[in-house]
This record gives C-alpha cells, structure tokens and sequence, in this order.
C-alpha cells in the first residue's frame, strides 16, 4: 500500500512538501506506526504541535464530546466555551486579552495588523507608513504579508509584489534593532529561539535588550512563540529566559493538542482596543470545538507543567548528543526538547540524515539542509531518549 498512496498522493495533492516516503495510519502517545505496522519514535511532532504526544486521551475525550454537543457557530454568536478558554490563556500567560485565529500564519497577520493600527491610532504615524522589523532567517509562516518579510529566496520567489513597510534586520544584533527603527516603526517581531531557521539560539539578554530599545522608542515589541512557546524550550515561554514580557505574543501548534488548529495573538488592552466589530475574523478562530481542546491542552500543560520535564529532559537529551562524537557534526545545540544537530554541509545533507534514522525507527525532519531537528512530545521519557540516542549514534557512525 505504501507506494499506491505515495503515488495517489503525488497525482492529487499539490508538491508542496517533500514528505519522507512514509505512510503514517495511528499514533499514540510519543509514537507513531505506519501502514505497514512499523513503529516509530516522533521525534518531529508535526514541527512541535504535539507537545502532548498523539491522541491524548483527556483531549480526544473532550473533543469527542464537544464535536457531539457543538462545532462551529462563529463568531456572528457567543459560544459557552471560548470565553474560558481566552481567559485561562490570559492567566497563564499574563496578558489581558486575545484574539483567536487557526494557524500560527493567521495569528501572526493579526499580530502585523494590531501592532499597525495601533501605530496608526495610538502612536501617531501617518497613514499607510507604519513599518514593522523582521530579523533576517525568520520563519512566521506562509501569506503573502509574512513572506514579505523572509530573507529565504525561495519563500518569495515567483510571489511577488510584496507589502511595503516590512523591513529586515540580522538576527540576535540589538544594535540593528535600534539603527533601524524610525519614527514610523510600529512593531519588531522576533521568534525567542528561530526555529525553522535552525534552532539558532540568540545570546542570553537579547530579548531584553531589544524590550529596551523597543520601550525606549515607543515601538511594540512582539514575540512569535508558535513553536517555542508552551513549554517546548524548558520555560513556558521561551521569551521568559530573558524575563521579557513582550507587547503581544503569537501562540500557535501545541495550543490545539496535536488535535485541531489552535492559535492566538495575545496583548494588553492598550493594544487588542485597536480592534473593533467588523475590522478583522475568521469564521473558525475561536470556534467551540477549538476552545475546547484548546482549554483542555492548557489545563494539562499548567496541571502537568510539563516545560519542566522539558527542561530536565531536554538538557538530558543535549548532553547525550553533545557526548556523540563525529568529524560530520558541527554543533550541537538546542534548549528544552527543542534540538538541532548541524553537519558540516559536505558530510552528509540533513534529509539523508532523516531518512536513514526513519529506517531505524525515528521520525525527525531536516531544515535548512544542513540540520536534523530533535523536537519529540513533551512527554517522552529518559529511556526513549536512552533508545533514540542509540539510533542517532548508529546513524552518524556510518557516515
Ligand atoms: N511562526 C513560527 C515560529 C513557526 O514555526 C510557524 C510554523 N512552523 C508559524 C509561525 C506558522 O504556523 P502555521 O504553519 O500554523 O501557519
């Protein structure tokens, strides 16, 4: 069966991905089986959606019962569930309100929109020159608005034109920051760790840095944490290292369980009252079924607090794969269970990499050619990490 689908898959769905030649049919917990019955370790997590590993019981059972009570209204009618769920995303992540989108891409738009209009009412830049600063190597998704703003060549080749006001800046430089935030810059948007770029962690005090000269120059800064945040890096927040609160934060993926999109633009009152009836939606943001797992999702995150078992076991994890030692490595690095083993571009090419340690049992994926990505559910355990490590040793030894 294996190929026919592959084949079927390649005749109906657009090439978009570049999936590995494996068929998945049933998960559980922090693995994965497929249509042949092989097992697998997720060390992926569908680029970490699911922190709580596959088909969680809590939030297949209220999905479950929620799709059989009420899916979707809109937003044209209150609904019993969305309320708890904005108000426990607020308590836990301190912000006083949000705004519920599906995709991490969305939120982010909103983030981009929000930060605009307040530039516009609440900071006073003229019309139409509201300017927003992206660091150089970002990833925030796929509309045309965010590919506007990404230095890959290949996100904005044949998609052009653009949006204006969308400047670059190098990544982990404050000083680009402040040389290049003018009057009409309205917000800088940064991922905490970047994430699809390569796992590159910037130096500690970074993010504060940048809050700094963010407040200092009334520009609101804004923290994409739809892959780093809950949990994912060993703090709640990966944007919580540096002890920075920012202006509006974008929370996505694990937020819907590993089960639905689930995603959010956060911020204080002062920025979410630039929003009024009719000036932005989305027919599902916020829908019943989403709010329901969504709420569930954070009740065991806060319950379990599992950023900790992601610290300890994310450190745990780093030193195992530090302790390989190969001339095809070029660094190891990686906060919580969020990993990133780069090679040396002439040793082996990451989707190779990927794919022998497939035939071995584990599901990782490669970015940017160079680096495997280690991001298993936050709820593995020492001696799967124990067993993969093995995998991933037996793998670069045949290099
Ligand atoms: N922001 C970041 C930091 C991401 O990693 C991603 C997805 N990889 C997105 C935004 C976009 O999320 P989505 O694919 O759900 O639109």
């Amino acid at each position: 069966m294996t190929k026919s689908i592959i084949d079927l898959e390649n005749i109906y769905c657009a090439q978009n991905y570049a999936p590995l030649p494996v068929v998945l049919t049933r998960g559980a917990g922090i693995f994965v089986w497929d249509d042949q019955g092989k097992k697998y370790l997720d060390m992926m997590s569908a680029y970490s959606a699911v922190s709580y590993g596959h088909c969680h019981p809590r939030l297949v059972k209220v999905l479950q019962q929620q799709a059989s009570q009420l899916g979707v209204v809109s937003r044209a009618y209150y609904s019993d569930k969305l309320a708890p769920f904005l108000q426990k995303a607020c308590e836990m992540t301190g912000y006083e309100k949000a705004l519920p989108m599906n995709t991490g891409a969305e939120a982010v738009e909103t983030a981009l929109k929000a930060a605009r209009k307040w530039a516009y009412e609440a900071k006073g830049v003229d019309e139409n020159c509201a300017e927003i600063i992206a660091c150089k190597n970002n990833f925030h998704g796929r509309t045309i608005a965010i590919v506007g703003m990404s230095s890959e060549a290949q996100y904005q080749q044949g998609f052009g034109p653009f949006p204006g006001g969308l400047k670059q800046i190098p990544f982990a430089n404050a000083a680009a920051l402040e040389r290049t935030i003018t009057e009409n810059t309205a917000a800088f948007i940064v991922e905490p760790i970047q994430g699809e770029g390569g796992i590159i962690i910037p130096p500690a005090g970074y993010l504060k840095e940048c809050q700094a000269i963010c407040k200092k120059h009334n520009v609101l800064m804004i923290c994409d944490e739809v892959q780093t945040g809950l949990g994912r890096t060993g703090n709640f927040l990966a944007c919580q290292y540096d002890d920075v609160k920012p202006d509006g934060l974008i929370l996505g993926k694990a937020l819907g369980g590993g089960l639905l999109p689930v995603s959010l633009f956060l911020a204080n009152e002062t920025v979410m009252s630039v929003f009024t009836p009719g000036d932005h939606g989305s027919t599902f943001g916020g829908y019943p079924l989403a709010a329901a797992v969504g709420l569930e999702a954070l009740n065991i995150l806060d319950e379990e607090k599992l950023w900790e078992h992601s610290k300890t076991l994310g450190e745990y994890f780093l030193d195992q794969l530090k302790a390989v030692e190969h001339s095809a490595i070029k660094e190891v690095r990686g906060r919580g269970l969020f990993i990133g083993v780069e090679f040396h571009a002439d040793a082996i090419a990451a989707r190779e990499f990927c794919e022998r340690l497939m035939t071995r049992g584990i599901l990782s994926k490669d970015t940017h050619h160079t680096v495997a990505r280690f991001a298993p559910p936050l709820v593995i355990e020492k001696t799967d990490i124990d067993w993969a490590v093995k995998q991933i040793q037996a793998v670069i030894a045949e290099i």
